[in-house]
């Protein structure tokens, strides 16, 4: 397909399995799963690019969503790659998962792999210069997670994640309240041509997507949950001026959709990741999170 020609947004859907409390409290599974692209909930149908059901490794996840944009972003292209849905959703466990795990590691931890497999196997004209940063957006504000650039990739991820920031909610789940962003700046050099290019990739595990009042939150929580709401509704409004093609893509509203301008829509490559709880008691904020991700389409 043409490049001209291929959509610049995806949108996937993914749905984690019940977990054993949920079970224990005798909580139904909602989603039907239509084809490849299409999920039902309570007969309603909800379509995207691919819909990954409970049972989808993190292997064929990332074979089928993450694989394709790392090959682009290795030929100089820019790209972002998006985790949304309600706390306990299964984001985290997309982006990141167990990180030294083969078979629970998730899409960050298999694109460092990938791209350093890559690497390996150019020839040796060719020189990389990677850049990783790891940042997280909390009330609107950037908070560097690493102190200097890292030598070690893997060790970066954790050290990042300890000091992350996050809050406990009613729903008894460290929920976390800021969006964390991952960084990966690849700069290419063939050292007989001097021909440069490079390529960039943001992968954002978002702040959980859940209503206020479930949670009963109060304070500085509440502030952090309506400045959530804003980012990811101004995140939204991009997305979807993006996919409608308008000439007028509202960037400026958010701290995030800032920093993410040069890598979100136009020729970049951009997937948006909806994560849902397949459960009963989740219901409403699952149907939220798939109308979310319609508007992209
Ligand atoms: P979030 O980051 O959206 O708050 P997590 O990724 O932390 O959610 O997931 C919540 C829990 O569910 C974690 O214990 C995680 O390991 C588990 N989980 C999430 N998605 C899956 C999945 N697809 N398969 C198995 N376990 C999952
Ligand atoms: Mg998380």
């Amino acid at each position: 397909m043409a490049d001209a020609a291929q959509t610049s947004i995806r949108v996937v859907c993914r749905f984690r399995p019940l977990n054993s409390a949920e079970v224990a409290r005798g909580d139904k599974y909602i989603p039907k799963f239509k084809g490849d692209d299409c999920v039902q909930i309570a007969g309603k149908p909800y379509y995207f690019d691919q819909v990954f059901q409970s049972n989808t490794t993190q292997e064929q996840f990332y074979n089928a969503v993450a694989q394709k944009i790392v090959r682009d972003v290795l030929e100089g292209y820019n790209g972002t790659i998006f985790a949304y849905g309600q706390t306990s959703s299964g984001k985290t466990h997309t982006m990141e998962g167990k990180l030294h795990d083969q078979d629970m590691m998730g899409i960050i931890p298999r694109i460092v792999q990938d791209i350093f497999n890559y690497i390996y196997s150019m020839d040796e004209n060719l020189e990389f210069h990677i850049k990783v940063s790891y940042f997280e957006i909390y009330l609107d504000k950037i908070k560097d997670l690493l102190d200097s650039i890292p030598e070690e990739v893997m060790e970066a991820i954790d050290e990042g994640k300890n000091s992350r920031h996050v809050a406990v909610t009613n729903m008894n789940e460290h929920s976390s309240r800021s969006h964390s962003i991952f960084l990966i700046n690849i700069k290419q050099e063939n050292t007989q041509t001097e021909q440069k290019m490079t390529g960039k990739l943001y992968l954002v595990d978002l702040a959980g997507s859940e209503k206020v009042g479930k949670t009963g939150a109060e304070g500085t929580v509440l502030d952090e949950a309506k400045m959530i709401n804003k980012s990811l509704s101004a995140l939204g409004n991009v997305i979807s001026a993006l996919a409608e093609g308008s000439t007028y893509v509202p960037y400026r509203d958010s701290k995030m959709t800032r920093i993410l301008q040069d890598s979100l829509g136009g020729n970049c490559r951009t997937t948006m990741v909806i994560c849902c709880s397949p459960s009963s008691f989740n219901d409403a904020e699952t149907r939220s999170t798939l109308l979310f991700g319609q508007r992209a389409k």
